[in-house]
C-alpha cells in the first residue's frame, strides 16, 4: 500500500533493525522501544487489524513468535517474560497490522501497562456482555 511506512519497511524503501523474515512475514525492532529488543512482527500482506488478518497466517505469525524470535530474544538478551500487545484502530498509529513484542525483565521498573483509574465496575460490564 502506497505511503504505509510499514509496507516500506518490507519492501526495503525505508531500513530497519530486521531480526526475522520469511515469504509472509517480517520482525524488526521498534524505533522507540518500550523494553529492550521491543520487537514488531508484520504480514508482508498490508491489512488494517487483526479484524481484516487471514487467521491461518495470524497462526502462523504466532508459531514463528513462540518457535523462531522468542527464543532468539530468550538466548540473546536473557529475556525473562514476554508482553505481547496489538493495537487496533484507537491506539494504532501505524495503520499496518502488527504485534508488538515487549521483553520483560526482573529489574525493568515496568509496573503496569494500563490505567486502570477509570475503570468500571466489572459486574456493570457483565451485565452488557451476558
Ligand atoms: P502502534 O501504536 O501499535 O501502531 O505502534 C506503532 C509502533 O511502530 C510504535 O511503537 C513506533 O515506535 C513504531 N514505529 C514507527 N515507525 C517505525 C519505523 N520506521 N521502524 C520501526 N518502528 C517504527
Ligand atoms: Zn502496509
Amino acid at each position: 500500500m502506497d505511503n504505509c511506512i510499514f509496507c516500506k519497511i518490507i519492501k526495503g524503501e525505508i531500513p530497519s533493525y530486521t531480526i526475522y523474515e520469511d515469504s509472509k512475514m517480517k520482525a524488526f525492532l521498534d524505533v522507540n522501544p518500550n523494553s529492550n529488543g521491543h520487537v514488531l512482527v508484520v504480514p508482508k500482506e498490508h491489512v488494517r487489524t487483526i479484524f481484516e488478518i487471514d487467521p491461518i497466517l495470524l497462526k502462523d505469525m504466532i508459531s514463528t513468535i513462540n518457535e523462531k524470535i522468542y527464543p532468539l530474544l530468550k538466548e540473546r538478551l536473557s529475556i525473562e517474560g514476554l508482553t505481547i500487545i496489538q493495537n487496533n484502530l484507537l491506539g494504532q498509529e501505524v495503520p499496518h497490522f502488527h504485534i508488538h513484542l515487549i521483553p520483560r525483565y526482573q529489574e525493568d521498573g515496568i509496573k503496569t501497562i494500563f490505567d486502570k483509574s477509570k475503570i468500571k465496575d466489572v459486574k456493570e460490564i457483565y451485565e452488557k456482555l451476558k
